[in-house]
C-alpha cells in the first residue's frame, strides 16, 4: 500500500485552483506503464475509466484495517465498515442531491438498477399495451431488461430516432409519448456518440402525460453536473467504474415514494424485516433492493473516487473535455479517409469514426500495437449501428487524464493504418 498521504481534497481550494492535466495524470499510476513498450494512450474511458491513487488507498485501507461484514455485527470493525458504507450511500445523495439517503440504492452498476427497475417496478406496475419509450441511442442495458419485460408482460416498446448527427429528435419524442406512456427510459450520454440528451425536456414532456422517466446515466454521470431534483427524473443509474471509481458497484436513484412501493427485486439477506416459513415481510428501501453482501469495498472505492471528482472545478474539467473533443475532432476531420459519426452540438467528449476500407478491429490492433488503447466494434449499441447502417466504429473517449498529445499519438497510429491499408 502506498502510504504517502493522499493529495487533500478540498473542493473549495480546488475550485480556485486551475485544471493541471499533469497533476492529474500523476494520482493515476496505469498511465505510467508503456504497452508494446510504449507509453500507453489511454483513450477508453468511456467503457471504463483509469482510477486515482486516493481510490485505490481507500480500497487498500478499507481491507487492510477497517473490513468486517457490514450491518449485522455487534463488534467494533463490523460498526466501522457499516458506517463507511452507509457513508458512502450519504456521499452519492450529495453527489446527486438526493431529498434522502433512503433514495440511493447500491447496485452491481447502471445494468443490475435498470434491470431492477424493469422486474420490480416493470413486473408490478405495467400491463399489456403499456408503451416505454426508448431511443435508438440507448445502450443494450436500457433495451434487453425491457424486451425481457415485454415478453412476460406485453408491454409495447417505442422507439425515438435521432438525426443525422444522433441528436435525438425532440418532436418525433413528443409526438411518440401518449397517455398509454407509462415511462420514458432514455440515455442522458450515448456511449458510442457522445450526444446529450435534454433531460429537463424530456422529463417535462414525459411527465406532462403522466409518465415516469428514467434516466441511464452511465455515461452522463462523467461528464455532465447531475441534479435529481433539478432534473425531476424518477430513476437515475450509474456505474461506479466509469466515474474512476470501482467495478461492481453502481448506484439506482428513485423518488422515495417509488421505491416504497416497489416489491424486492431479488430475496435474501439484508433486505428483510421478518422471515417465518409461512410469510416474510420485507425491510423499507433502499435495504428492500440489497439483498445479500454488496460490494462494501466497492461503496468505499466509490466515496472516494466522488470526493476526487468533486474536488475538481466542474467548469474547468468541462473546458479540458470540450478543448480535447474540439481537437480530435479538427484532427479527424482533417484527415479525408475519416468519417465522423455523432456530431450533435453540445456533446460529451467521445469521437466516433470509421475509416474508409478498413475494419475497425484492424484499426484498433494496429493503434493498440502503437499504445493507443480504443474501443472498437458496435459498443453495445447495436441498433444504433444498424441505424446508421454500419458494423461498427471506432471509439476515442476521453477522461480527466488526456491530453491533446494523447489525440496526436492516436492520429499518428492513424496515420500508420494508413501507411499499411494503403
Ligand atoms: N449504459 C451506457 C450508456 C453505458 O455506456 C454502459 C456501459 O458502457 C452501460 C449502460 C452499462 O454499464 P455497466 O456495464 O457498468 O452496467
Amino acid at each position: 500500500m502506498n502510504t504517502a498521504p493522499a493529495r487533500r481534497l478540498d473542493p473549495a481550494a480546488a475550485v480556485a485552483a486551475p485544471f493541471d492535466v499533469e497533476r492529474v495524470r500523476a494520482d493515476f499510476p496505469i498511465l505510467s506503464r508503456t504497452v508494446h513498450g510504449k507509453p500507453l494512450t489511454f483513450l477508453d474511458s468511456g467503457a471504463s475509466a483509469q482510477k486515482p491513487r486516493q481510490v485505490i488507498d481507500a480500497i487498500s485501507r478499507c481491507y487492510e484495517a477497517e473490513y468486517a461484514n457490514i450491518h449485522r455485527g455487534v463488534y467494533e470493525l463490523s460498526a466501522k465498515a457499516t458506517e463507511a458504507y452507509e457513508g458512502a450511500r450519504a456521499r452519492v445523495q450529495r453527489f446527486v442531491n438526493a431529498r434522502s439517503a433512503s433514495e440511493i440504492v447500491f447496485t452491481k452498476g447502471t445494468t443490475e438498477a435498470i434491470n431492477l427497475v424493469a422486474t420490480s417496478w416493470g413486473g408490478a406496475f405495467l400491463g399489456e399495451g403499456d408503451e416505454v419509450v426508448l431511443s435508438v441511442l440507448e445502450h443494450h442495458a436500457n433495451i434487453v431488461p425491457w424486451q425481457l419485460l415485454r415478453e412476460r408482460t406485453g408491454i409495447v416498446l417505442r422507439v425515438v430516432p435521432t438525426d443525422e448527427h444522433g441528436a435525438l429528435l425532440l418532436d418525433a419524442y413528443e409526438a411518440l409519448v401518449g397517455p398509454r406512456t407509462r415511462l420514458v427510459a432514455l440515455t442522458h450520454v450515448s456511449n458510442a456518440l457522445g450526444t446529450v440528451t435534454p433531460v429537463a425536456e424530456i422529463v417535462r414532456i414525459a411527465h406532462a402525460q403522466g409518465a415516469l422517466v428514467l434516466i441511464d446515466g452511465a455515461q452522463g454521470i462523467v461528464h455532465c453536473p447531475v441534479d435529481v431534483q433539478a432534473l425531476d427524473v424518477d430513476f437515475y443509474c450509474f456505474s461506479g467504474h466509469k466515474l474512476y471509481g470501482p467495478s461492481g458497484i453502481g448506484v439506482l436513484y428513485g423518488k422515495e415514494a417509488l421505491l416504497a412501493a416497489m416489491p424486492p427485486y431479488q430475496g435474501g439477506g439484508d433486505m428483510i424485516e421478518r422471515v417465518t416459513f409461512e410469510r416474510t415481510t420485507f425491510a423499507p428501501p433502499p435495504a428492500r433492493f440489497e439483498a445479500g453482501t454488496p460490494s462494501i469495498a466497492g461503496t468505499v472505492g466509490l466515496h472516494a473516487a466522488i470526493d476526487y471528482v468533486a474536488s475538481f472545478d466542474p467548469a474547468a474539467v468541462a473546458a479540458h473535455e470540450h478543448d480535447l473533443l474540439a481537437y480530435a475532432t479538427e484532427r479527424l476531420s482533417a484527415l479525408n479517409s475519416i468519417r465522423l459519426y455523432g456530431t450533435a452540438p453540445g456533446k460529451a467528449a467521445i469521437v466516433s469514426f470509421t475509416m474508409d476500407g478498413v475494419h475497425p478491429h484492424d484499426i484498433g490492433t494496429i493503434l493498440d500495437r502503437a499504445g493507443v488503447a480504443v474501443r472498437v466494434g458496435h459498443h453495445c449499441a447495436q441498433p444504433l449501428m444498424d441505424h446508421f447502417g454500419i458494423a461498427g466504429t471506432v471509439r476515442a473517449s476521453f477522461g480527466l487524464y488526456n491530453t491533446r498529445a494523447d489525440v496526436d499519438r492516436l492520429i499518428d497510429g492513424l496515420d500508420e493504418v494508413r501507411e499499411i491499408f494503403g
